[in-house]
């Protein structure tokens, strides 16, 4: 996903401001000015881009920053806040309600991924303990109720169309009438795409949602539209009560942008982001998570839980103690590499850990990364307790490092990679001294 490049870009904008001696005007100007060509390359639009570096300098007034007050934290923690602000619309969208039914209308233009953002939507719920139900209001593609119902067998989730009617208020009127008379709690609602925006698309889908009255509208954006996304999402707001977003392809080469230019063009918040053309590659999206993880900080809230759900109890208060004392060991390292093994979905897990993803742990290269990970592991099984409690990388010598490839019966070569890896994620952890860690439910950053 090109928007972890977004991250990285931000990330280091943010490390090259913190490694300068003195933070002053300069050094954050230019820190801001990488942040906006970070966010512009990525479709961001620039009116959002211009008001985010206002509001940072507008927060972070160096001239009335004490010396001892940490700038870099500050400043970093503006940028998070608005970052967050710009994908939170500040009001959450409609939750529809088990066992009342709620109709739901899907908006996007063709090729979107709309019709199969249904089926995902419906799928989800589906597996939560609902009764949702597709209807496909979309007679002007021809194809568009067959696919509708190939996917909505595969998923076996009631569907309702027509292959003769051309009225599509008609159909959607008749299919949630039916549903609601069947219980279904979830009445979804495909509407009609066109390649573009026009007239009649919008006037139908005006006169489907006055129809059908749906509690939520949600508006399905492919994330590689790039800079078009505001008006585009601006022009699907104008005719209908567009309440929340679904970003769609966000596992391709897209920027990904966009979807902070929807959030603001809609004033509505993306609620999950399609990442596959399977039906259960769909998440959902929060944003305070999302933001860190772009970042580079973590998912501490997902990382909290999964800590919660598999390092035994006992063993918690130790864990997060060490965390927050920053000396990473290679004990340390070792007792994660084993919580990770524990964890899995091991990719999933990766993401939330600062500093454990990406380059250790590619999308797609699971298996491969978790034979690496098993490698390191049994290297660090020849080390002595000396070795692995050290926290200073000139400790492992080249006999050291001889001795351990010997005993482990790896390369030396091999060993010297995990020694890498190891001081790479220790700068990332050293970083960690002192920061407060939130317990469940909190922030997830401070
Ligand atoms: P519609 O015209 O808006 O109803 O779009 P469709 O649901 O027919 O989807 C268009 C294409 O996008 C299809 O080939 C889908 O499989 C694909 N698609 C939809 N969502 C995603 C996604 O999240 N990731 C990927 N890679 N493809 C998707």
């Amino acid at each position: 996903m090109v928007l972890a490049e977004l991250g990285g870009r931000i990330s280091r904008a943010i490390q090259q401001m913190s490694d300068a001696t003195i933070i002053d005007e300069k050094v954050l100007n230019e820190c801001l000015n990488e942040i906006t060509r970070a966010l512009l390359s990525a479709d961001v639009q620039f009116q959002l881009v211009r008001d985010m570096q206002k509001n940072i300098k507008a927060i972070v007034n160096l001239e009335d920053l004490a010396a001892g007050h940490n700038k870099r934290k500050i400043i970093q923690r503006a940028i998070f806040n608005e970052l967050c602000k710009m994908l939170d619309p500040g009001k959450p969208s409609f939750t529809p309600k088990k066992g009342k039914p709620s109709i739901i209308m899907f908006v996007g233009l063709q090729g979107s991924g709309k019709t199969t953002t249904c089926t995902k939507y419906a799928y989800y719920h589906q597996k939560k303990g609902w009764k949702p139900a597709l209807v496909c209001a979309d007679t002007f593609r021809a194809g568009a109720f067959d696919q509708l119902k190939q996917n909505a067998t595969k998923a076996k989730i009631p569907f309702y169309g027509s292959y003769t009617e051309s009225d599509p208020v008609k159909i959607a009127v008749e299919g949630v009438e039916t549903f609601k008379k069947e219980n279904c709690d979830l009445i979804i609602v495909d509407t009609s795409g066109r390649h573009k925006q026009e007239a009649s698309l919008f006037e139908e889908m005006r006169q489907v949602s006055e129809a059908t009255k749906p509690d939520l509208v949600i508006f399905v954006m492919d994330s590689s539209i790039g800079q078009a996304a505001f008006d585009q999402a601006q022009a699907f707001k104008q005719s209908v009560p567009v309440g929340a977003v679904i970003v769609t392809k966000m596992d391709g080469h897209a920027k990904g942008g966009g979807a902070l230019s929807a959030v603001a063009a809609t004033k509505s918040p993306v609620i999950f982001i399609g990442t596959g053309e399977h039906m259960d590659e769909f998440e959902v999206f929060d944003v305070k998570p999302f933001v860190s993880r772009l970042l580079g900080m973590g998912d501490w809230t997902g990382f909290m839980d999964k800590i919660h759900e598999v390092v035994p109890m006992d063993q918690q208060p130790e864990l997060l103690q060490k965390l927050s004392e920053g000396n990473f060991t290679l004990r340390i390292m070792y007792e994660q590499f084993q919580n990770i093994l524990k964890m899995g979905p091991i990719g999933q897990v990766f993401s939330m850990l600062p500093g454990f993803s990406q380059e250790l742990m590619p999308k797609g290269r699971e298996k491969e990364s978790q034979a690496k990970i098993k490698r390191y592991m049994t290297m660090m099984d020849s080390m002595t307790n000396e070795e692995l409690d050290s926290t200073n990388p000139k400790l492992m010598n080249e006999s050291r490092i001889m001795r351990i490839a010997r005993g482990s019966g790896r390369q030396v070569r091999e060993v010297m990679e995990m020694m890498e890896e190891y001081k790479r994620l220790a700068k990332i952890w050293s970083k960690m001294k002192g920061l407060k860690i939130p317990t469940r439910g909190d922030m997830n950053m401070r």
